[in-house]
């Protein structure tokens, strides 16, 4: 038998990039100890009895979509070193990122986690320097989980503050104090994770720009190496919708976005760089799987609710937690079960490359879309790119456009005029 080692997914050379298979997995964990009042994730609060078989079934819908993948890339006739299709032990590419989002997976027992992980690496293979992200909540993550989280290979952190100001954390519902997160990170270093990145929030009700330079600092001082800035969103069904829809006690937009300039200009002068819309990183430390999905590649979606971008796909998993385990307890038998949103056909394609790539702080070049797609960009799209630059959305620098400052504030519309 033959066991390959796809590093760089060269077979798959033929496929068009965003139909080839994902080297990213995201897993989702949708248990919290408490929801916070603004929340519309999936994730559920006093249900923890289910982790148990909540894990159960995960794992096998791992197991079945590792085995469909295989069958799909076998019938496409990509073939193994020694150019025959190998029956027994055909290897999907190695995992370059996994996510373990949420929800707050560090809320659950540590070796569920590990027993995730031990299952990507034996199913699929995990690169040796892969980047494997927790997201975690002060409050609920035991410290001496750290350590054992940190030599099973899990290497970066992300840890929701939100804010420095203890008022602001209890009126978004969390459960944790500065201090928590304070003692997280130093305990997290002591035990050897260089990567961890923070959660800010902007534009909270009642929060002023001082309250944002404060939690800048208090980021800075607790030494994260990433910062991700979130706007408040005031969701439907949750409980900041019946408070703030109608953006009473919220403050206004223009303080919004000068609350974000303040972050940025704040984050820059302590050596963070700006390379994404909403997350900033010192140098080395830019978070390798969002750049997944910005760069429009495909990844795995594995667990309650999560989305995946497969085979062309964009598809979301059942939101019903009752619904997905009664569905993968049926055992790696379980057919998949997924909605599919979106088809990304080449038209697709071209038209998320500038809406995600005008994400990215390095912008689009008309070059890398010619090598992506084979051809010029679409006199429609060139229009757009020349329409924004004359409003001062976007700017050139040689073959590359980049979003202006006043394009950071506006990019929804410049996103909106790549849509035909
Ligand atoms: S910790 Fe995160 S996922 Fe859980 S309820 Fe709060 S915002 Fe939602």
């Amino acid at each position: 038998m033959s066991r390959r080692i796809l590093e760089n997914h060269s077979e798959n050379e033929a496929s068009p990039f965003y139909c080839r298979t994902p080297q990213s997995a995201y897993i989702h964990i949708p248990f919290c100890t408490k929801k916070c009042g603004y929340c519309d994730f999936v994730s559920f609060s006093g249900v923890e009895h289910h982790i148990p078989i909540y894990f159960a079934a995960l794992m096998n819908e791992i197991k079945v979509t590792f085995a469909v993948q295989r069958n799909l890339d076998k019938g496409q006739g990509v073939e193994d070193s020694n150019n025959k299709l190998s029956d027994l032990n055909y290897d999907l590419p190695l995992l370059q990122t996994v996510y373990f989002g949420g929800g707050t997976p560090g809320m659950v027992p540590f070796r569920y986690l590990c027993d995730i992980l031990h299952l990507l690496r034996r199913e699929v293979g995990v690169a040796e320097n892969a980047e494997i992200t927790l997201e975690v909540n002060p409050g609920n993550l035991a410290t001496d989980q750290l350590s054992d989280l940190y030599q099973a290979g899990f290497n970066r952190l992300s840890i929701g503050l939100q804010s420095a100001q203890p008022q602001l954390l209890k009126l978004l519902g969390r459960i944790h104090s500065p201090e928590d997160f304070l003692h997280l990170t130093e305990y997290a270093k002591m035990v050897g994770w260089q990567n961890i990145s923070g959660d800010m929030m902007l534009g909270l009700p009642g929060q002023s720009l001082a309250d944002v330079q404060h939690t800048v600092e208090f980021l800075d001082r607790c030494q994260v190496t990433h910062v991700s800035l979130y706007s408040l969103m005031v969701e439907p069904d949750t409980p900041f919708w019946n408070r703030y829809r109608y953006g009473e006690g919220l403050p206004a937009p223009e303080l919004e976005r000068e609350m974000y300039h303040t972050a940025v200009s704040s984050l820059e002068k302590r050596g963070f760089e700006l390379y994404e819309i909403s997350n900033m990183a010192k140098p080395g430390y830019q978070s390798q799987h969002n750049l997944t999905y910005w760069a429009g590649r495909p990844y795995y979606g594995f667990g309650c609710g999560a989305a995946s971008f497969v085979n062309g796909e964009r598809r979301s998993n059942p939101h019903n937690l009752k619904k997905y385990i009664a569905h993968y307890s049926q055992g790696e038998q379980s057919q998949l079960l997924f909605d599919v949103d979106e088809i990304i056909d080449l038209n697709e394609a071209m038209i998320e490359y500038f809406m995600l790539g005008f994400r990215r702080l390095s912008g689009v070049s008309i070059t890398e879309f010619e090598k992506q797609f084979g051809q010029h960009p679409p006199v429609f799209m060139l229009t757009a790119l020349a329409n924004l630059q004359r409003e001062g959305l976007i700017y050139f620098d040689g073959d590359s456009a980049h979003l202006s400052c006043k394009g950071l504030d506006y990019a929804n519309q410049v996103f909106m005029a790549f849509l035909p």
